[in-house]
C-alpha cells in the first residue's frame, strides 16, 4: 500500500499540519491501494506565502530563463512517461489507450507553451501607449481526477511561461499520479516557491486557495457547480478566474454523413474516457430518416467495445473513478428508463464478469427528448443520448438547447456545409469528422461550460495583467 505522508512547499517534501487521511481505492477492484494525508488552511497558507516570496524574483525572469525551466520540466516529465502512464490506468482506471493519449497531451501543452513564450510580444505599441504585459502574481490551480497530471502540467506550465508562481491542489482522488507529478518537478530544478503542490479536499484547500487575499488567479478545472461556487468566493477579492467546466456535447450527424464511418466514430467520441470527459459526445443527433440504419450500426459500435481491464491495451472503456460516480451514473441510467427513453444497448447493472470494479454498461438510449434530463445534465458515465431531427436548422436548434457549451462534433462529408454548421453552433470548440486537439489552439466553454480560455496565446494571456504606460 502506497503512503502519501507529504506536501510540497518552498523546494522541498514537507510534513503537513494537517493529519486527516484519505483511502485509495481501485476502481479495478476495490483494492486499498494507499493513503494520502490532507492538507489543511494551515498548510495551504504557507504554500502561498512560498509562492509569494518566489513571484518577487521569479516574476523578473527573463523569457529565456523560463524557456529554460519549461525545457527541463518537459525532460523531467518525459522520464517519468511509463510511471504516469501505468499509475492513471491503476489508481484512476483510465484504459492504457487514454493514459497515453492524455500523457501526450501533458508533454504538447509544455512543448506549445514554448512555442507561445518564444513569439510573445510583452511590450506592445498601441497608439501612443507602451502595454506592459505582466504576469498576474501567485496563481491558485485547482484541479479535477479524469486527466489530473495533464490538467497540472497544462495549467503550471502557462503559469511559469507568465512568469507567475503556483499552488496547486489537484484531487485528491489523483494523490499517487500528483505525487509522480510532485517528484518530476522537483528533479526539474525550478526554483523554491515556483510551485508548491498540498493535497487536501476541495473545500478545505480549495477553498482557501480560492479567499486568500495573496492569491491574484484561480485556474480552475472541475464541475460547473464547483465552478460557480469558485467564483462566489473569488468575487470578494476580485480574483482573475478561468473556469473550465462541465459539458454536454452534441454531436451532429448530418444527412450526408458516411454513416459507417460516423457512427463507430461517434461511440468513441461518447465512451471516451469511460464516458468521464468533459468534452465526450454525449447528445447524439440524427437525422429522423436515417435513425434505423443509426440503430443498427449503433448495437454493432457499441458491441465492439471492449469494456474491462484498463491496464489491457485492447480494453476501451475501463470503469468509473469511483463507487459514488458508479451510484450516479447507474441514477441516471434509471432516470432515463422513467423518463420514457428506449434502451438501445447496455441498461443497469454491470458487465458480466465485472462485478467487483467500478464498472458500468456501455448504454445508449433512443427515443430522446431534449428536455429529459438525460439529455441536459452531464452524467460522466458511458451513457449516450440519441435525439432524432427532422431539419438542420431543428438539429442546430437542439445542438445549441443546453446550458453547457464546451465542446461540439459534426460528421459529414461535405467540409463546406459541415464548417457552416460548425459556425452556428454555440461551443467554444467544433471538431469536424472526429475527435481534434490542438494545443496551439484556445479551449474553452460557453455558458455555463466556463470562463476564460487555456492553451495557446489566449492561454498565456489569461495569466498576464496589461499595464498602459503614457509618456
Ligand atoms: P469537482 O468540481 O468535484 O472537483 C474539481 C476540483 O475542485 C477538485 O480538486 C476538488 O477537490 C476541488 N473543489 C471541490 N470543492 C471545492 C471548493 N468549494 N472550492 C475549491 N475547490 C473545490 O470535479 P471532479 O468531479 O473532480 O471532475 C469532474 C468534473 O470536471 C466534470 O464536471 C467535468 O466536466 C469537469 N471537467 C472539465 C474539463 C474542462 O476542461 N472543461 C476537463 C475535465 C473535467
Amino acid at each position: 500500500m502506497k503512503i502519501i505522508d507529504k506536501i510540497y512547499i518552498n523546494g522541498a517534501f514537507v510534513t503537513p499540519h494537517g493529519k486527516a487521511t484519505f483511502d485509495l481505492i481501485s476502481p479495478v477492484n476495490q483494492e486499498l491501494l494507499g493513503k494520502v494525508t490532507l492538507g489543511d488552511e494551515t498548510d495551504t497558507k504557507q504554500a502561498i506565502a512560498a509562492a509569494k516570496a518566489a513571484f518577487k524574483t521569479f516574476s523578473q525572469t527573463t523569457r529565456e530563463e523560463r524557456i529554460g525551466y519549461l525545457e527541463k520540466m518537459y525532460a523531467a516529465i518525459e522520464k517519468r512517461k511509463d510511471e504516469m502512464i501505468a499509475m492513471m490506468v491503476k489508481e484512476y482506471g483510465g484504459t492504457l489507450q487514454f493514459a497515453n493519449g492524455s500523457f501526450s497531451y501533458t508533454l504538447s501543452s509544455i512543448s506549445s507553451n514554448i512555442a507561445v513564450l518564444k513569439d510573445f510580444n510583452f511590450e506592445q505599441r498601441l497608439g501612443s501607449a507602451t502595454v506592459l504585459l505582466e504576469p498576474v502574481g501567485v496563481v491558485g490551480i485547482i484541479t479535477p481526477w479524469n486527466a489530473s497530471n495533464s490538467f497540472i502540467a497544462n495549467k503550471l506550465s502557462t503559469a511559469i511561461a507568465a512568469g507567475c508562481t503556483a499552488v496547486i491542489k489537484p484531487s485528491e482522488m489523483s494523490a499517487m499520479q500528483t505525487q509522480l507529478m510532485m517528484e518530476a518537478l522537483h528533479e526539474a530544478g525550478l526554483p523554491a516557491g515556483v510551485f508548491n503542490i498540498v493535497n487536501g479536499l476541495g473545500a478545505v484547500v480549495g477553498a482557501e486557495l480560492t479567499r486568500n487575499q495573496d492569491i491574484a488567479k484561480i485556474s480552475f478545472t472541475g464541475s460547473t457547480a464547483v465552478g460557480k461556487s469558485i467564483a462566489r468566493d473569488g468575487a470578494d477579492t476580485v480574483k482573475r478566474i478561468t473556469l473550465e467546466l462541465g459539458g454536454k456535447s452534441p454531436n451532429i450527424i448530418m444527412e450526408d454523413a458516411n454513416l459507417q464511418e460516423a457512427i463507430p466514430l461517434s461511440v468513441a467520441a461518447a465512451f471516451m474516457n469511460n464516458g468521464q470527459a468533459c468534452i465526450a459526445a454525449t447528445r447524439l443527433l440524427v437525422p429522423a430518416a436515417k435513425m434505423e440504419e443509426v440503430k443498427t450500426l449503433l448495437r454493432t459500435a457499441v458491441a465492439n467495445v471492449k469494456v474491462g481491464d484498463p491496464a489491457d491495451p485492447a480494453t476501451q472503456v475501463g470503469p468509473m473513478i469511483s463507487k459514488k460516480q458508479f451510484e450516479r451514473v447507474q441514477g441516471y441510467i434509471q432516470l432515463g428508463i422513467a423518463e420514457g427513453a428506449t434502451l438501445l444497448v447496455g441498461g443497469p447493472g454491470q458487465p458480466a464478469g465485472l462485478e467487483e470494479g467500478n464498472f458500468v454498461q456501455p448504454t445508449v438510449f433512443v427515443d430522446v427528448n431534449n428536455n429529459m434530463r438525460i439529455a441536459r445534465e452531464e452524467i460522466f458515465g458511458p451513457v449516450l443520448s440519441v435525439i432524432p431531427y427532422n431539419t438542420l436548422e431543428e438539429a442546430i436548434e437542439i445542438a445549441n438547447d443546453t446550458t453547457y457549451g464546451l465542446a461540439a462534433y459534426v460528421q459529414g462529408t461535405d467540409m463546406a456545409k459541415a464548417k457552416k454548421v460548425a459556425a452556428r453552433l454555440e461551443a467554444g470548440r467544433v471538431a469536424i469528422n472526429g475527435f481534434k486537439h490542438d494545443p496551439m489552439a484556445p479551449f474553452g466553454g460557453f455558458k455555463q461550460s466556463g470562463l476564460g480560455r487555456e492553451f495557446g496565446v489566449y492561454g498565456l494571456e489569461a495569466y498576464l495583467e496589461s499595464k498602459t504606460i503614457l509618456s
